[in-house]
């Protein structure tokens, strides 16, 4: 479904998407909360379940479009604080959120945090272990630049792992889900931040990202091999994995 919004030009969608960001980020987390209902932490827990990091301080993951580091803390976290994750963002707002949560959880040692875009990530071709992006690469322009960029840094053997929404696959739950985010989710961006229209926005970006089987054949055409998903809460979020063999 089209609600009307209208067509942005790369250029212009990726500063839609920082502004967005700059925004948010000292009420991001809270507003994930309310938006996803508190779902998002279980499918974060559940994309770190799927990598199982090694307890091994030469394990290296890169987790890019980072933002205030819920996937790094649970990585260095599930490898018993041995693994180094770096965050990747491109908003130096929302890193700085992400920053001061480390130091909290006194995890900074296992982190650090890197301003950036995903289309061009200053790190030497085999460098991690593992990439991840949640709720992150749709909101990249373009996207296959940004897998290449994925399978050029990864080691020979290392995972890729891409948390994102996806294509609602059961009858009743697309109604509601349809309701809930082109309704509710600009009317919480509203009450939260004082602006609906970044909310259609990103609701609209949901809907325009390929679907689980289109997503999965964009991931081998950058050159990750065994790519498969996982649906979680019938399909309103998918998990994408492949390897770099
Ligand atoms: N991964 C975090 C999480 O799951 O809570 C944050 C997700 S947040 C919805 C999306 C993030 O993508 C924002 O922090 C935004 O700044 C970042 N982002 C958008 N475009 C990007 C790009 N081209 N390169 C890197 N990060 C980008």
């Amino acid at each position: 479904t089209s609600y009307g919004f209208r067509e942005v030009a790369d250029g212009e969608k990726q500063s839609l998407v920082n502004d967005v960001f700059h925004k948010v980020a000292k009420r991001y987390d809270i507003m994930n909360d309310v938006m996803s209902a508190g779902l998002h932490r279980a499918w974060k827990e559940a994309m770190v379940a799927s990598l199982n990091p090694r307890r091994d301080p030469s394990y290296r993951a890169l987790d890019v479009a980072g933002g205030t580091g819920d996937i790094a803390f649970r990585i260095v976290e599930a490898s018993g604080r041995q693994a180094h994750v770096t965050v990747l963002d491109i908003n130096g707002s929302m890193l700085g959120v992400g920053a001061e949560r480390a130091e909290k959880k006194g995890l900074s040692p296992n982190l650090d945090f890197v301003e950036a875009n995903a289309e061009s990530l200053p790190f030497e071709a085999n460098s991690f272990d593992a990439y991840t992006i949640a709720f992150g690469i749709r909101n990249v322009p373009h996207i296959d630049v940004a897998l290449k960029e994925a399978y050029r840094v990864l080691k020979r053997g290392g995972r890729l792992l891409v948390l994102e929404f996806s294509e609602v696959e059961m009858p009743l739950l697309d109604t509601f889900y349809d309701q809930w985010s082109f309704k509710a989710i600009p009317q919480f961006g509203k009450m939260i931040t004082g602006d609906a229209e970044p909310y259609r926005y990103l609701v609209e970006s949901i809907r325009k990202f390929p679907n689980q089987r289109d997503f999965a054949t964009m991931i081998s055409e950058a050159g990750f091999s065994r790519v498969n998903f996982t649906n979680y809460t019938g399909g309103i979020a998918a998990l994408h994995s492949g390897w770099k063999l």
